[in-house]
């Protein structure tokens, strides 16, 4: 059994997704103490329910401790079923959280799944749908599966109602890859989204994207979503480069300006352009668990966030892996993975 401890650096609900994928992989039992103990609200929320939920299906696991609010939680996978499923977050709570969950179970399953999650698709503090797709997914399929993603309709705080469809087949064995070359940035390009809200605060968020990164108009574009089940906003960025793409979002929220917004974004823009690393904040720490799964690999990054720094110690206490850390520039760190 693995005792984790949910208080763990920033002490929120990664720690508990990192745990239950990878109890999942090595059918390891687990037991996660103070869940979530750094945030405000802590302990199982909706979103982190439907997390277990779908690992106890996919795992056929056996579970004490899985209730709305539960501080602790103990876990014990008896297989990996892979399948068709479909999870309900309940909540505008993320999907892609969900899916992250038990992805790395079905990567090398025994046969193939089709995973529908309802939720949101673009919550703050969570991969957006379109980083899954753009970013996360085309880098994980260059390591042997074929995993594709769709979103039906969009999600956002706080109705929630979006949905999207994951189809995975499986490879018999992870290969390794390295990401420590970006080469030349190809394309630039910003979508400014807004679902039942005017139009015009994408078009101010443009505006002041593309004065702040002096991007012109082909770069900027609008959309208008009129299928969510309630309002949301939202700037999504895709910086395309020889050896990867990168997706920045920022979020729209209530009382926050668009022109906030869009300043916010191009400064996480500004930043990832101008440290010439290939991999970005996000990425990084959700790149740990495919690498350690792969027996290895390695990669070049802005600097580590305390996500990275957590899904590490948490890797170390399911997997023989060593996670070499080490900082070049400012932002400009390399993170090697290998099999001890
Ligand atoms: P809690 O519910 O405890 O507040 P959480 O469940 O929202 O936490 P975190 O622990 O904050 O989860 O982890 C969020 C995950 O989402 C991390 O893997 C992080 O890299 C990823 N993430 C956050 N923002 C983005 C973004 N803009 N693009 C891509 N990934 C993101």
């Amino acid at each position: 059994m693995i005792n984790i401890d949910g208080s763990l650096g920033e002490g929120g609900g990664q720690i508990l997704r990192t745990a239950l994928a990878l109890s999942l992989v090595t059918g390891r039992e687990i037991r996660i103490q103070s869940i979530r103990a750094g945030r405000r609200k802590p302990g199982l929320l909706h979103q982190h329910l439907a997390a277990v939920k779908a690992a106890v299906r996919i795992g056929a696991a056996e579970t004490h401790g899985a209730e709305l609010g539960s501080p602790e939680l103990f876990f014990a996978p008896q297989a990996i079923n892979p399948g068709q499923y479909r999870f309900d977050v309940g909540t505008a709570g993320s999907c892609t959280l969900v899916l992250q969950t038990v992805l790395p179970a079905l990567l090398t399953a025994t046969g193939a799944s089709e995973i529908i999650v309802e939720g949101g698709t673009h919550n703050p503090a969570a991969p957006p749908f379109d980083f899954l797709d753009r970013c996360f997914l085309p880098i994980l399929n260059r390591m042997g599966p074929r995993v594709k993603a769709r979103m039906e309709r969009p999600g956002f705080y706080p109705a929630g109602g979006g949905r999207i469809v994951g189809s995975i087949e499986p490879s018999p064995a992870l290969s390794r890859i390295e990401l420590m070359q970006r080469g030349v940035i190809k394309t630039h390009s910003a979508r400014a989204m807004v679902a039942l809200l005017p139009r015009e605060i994408a078009e101010r968020e443009l505006r002041t994207l593309g004065s702040k990164l002096r991007w012109g108009a082909e770069s900027l574009h609008t959309e208008v979503i009129d299928n969510s089940f309630g309002p949301g906003n939202a700037i999504v960025v895709e910086i395309e480069s020889e050896h990867i793409m990168e997706v920045i979002t920022g979020f729209g929220r209530r009382g926050v300006r668009g022109e906030q917004v869009a300043r916010e974004t191009a400064e996480a823009v500004e930043r990832y352009m101008s440290a010439s690393v290939p991999v970005g904040r996000h990425l990084a720490d959700q790149l740990l668990i495919p690498m350690a799964l792969a027996g290895g690999g390695k990669f070049r990054t802005l600097s580590p966030t305390q996500h990275t720094r957590t899904n590490i110690s948490v890797l170390k206490q399911f997997l023989e892996v060593d996670v070499d850390v080490s900082e070049s520039a400012s932002d400009d760190w390399t993170i090697g993975v290998t099999t001890t």
